[in-house]
């Protein structure tokens, strides 16, 4: 199933395919020996204000993987992002996993963040962090954003919820439109 978050002003949003979304679980630190993981997420319309996430990408065997600590192999990444963009996708983010239920950045994830939008060089006004949790089917996740424009905010998004059962026809529509779902309750980072 898909999952969607919004911006604070309700009106843009960031929404997650469900195989970029098994890409990530997949690699959820459920047991005390599984190290973090992470790598790259892609959109074929980065500058939509309904952000669509079709692939994330890692990790890759050359990271540096600790329980509490996740590097990129930076020439990996690249060759990835080259792969992506070879099918029209650009990255718009990082994700990684923590061991913890509720996810949330440490002041390192925020730094590399901007790092990251930084690199860009003003090309991108916008980069996500992507945190996954290690527990439950469906593990908690995390969305936060590092925007610098018009000034620099970093912004937690919050997961739409849907009490009904019609939930992928109804982001579908979403995706569409760009209209029509009500913002959701909003568990504090
Ligand atoms: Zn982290």
């Amino acid at each position: 199933m898909s999952r969607i978050f919004f911006y604070p002003d309700n009106t843009r949003y960031v929404l997650f395919t469900e195989q970029a979304l098994s890409h990530m679980y997949a690699h959820a630190q459920r047991r005390p020996w599984q190290k973090e993981a992470g790598g790259e997420v892609f959109s074929s319309e980065p500058d939509s204000s309904g952000l669509v996430i079709q692939t994330a990408t890692g990790p890759n065997r050359g990271d540096y993987r600790r329980r509490c600590a996740w590097n990129p192999d930076i020439k990996a990444s690249d060759r990835n992002r080259q792969i992506e963009f070879a099918h029209n996708r650009h990255v718009v983010g990082l994700w990684h996993t923590h061991p913890e239920i509720y996810p949330s950045p440490s002041a390192r994830d925020q730094k590399t963040t901007w790092e990251y939008l930084d690199s860009f060089h003003g090309d991108r006004s916008c980069y996500l962090m992507v945190i996954i949790g290690n527990h439950g089917r469906v593990p908690n996740m995390g969305v936060w954003l590092a925007s610098c424009q018009p000034s620099r905010e970093w912004t937690h998004l919050c997961e739409a919820t849907i009490a009904c059962g019609k939930t992928n026809l109804h982001f579908k529509r979403v995706a569409q439109t760009g209209v029509g779902l009500q913002n959701g309750s909003c568990k504090l980072a």
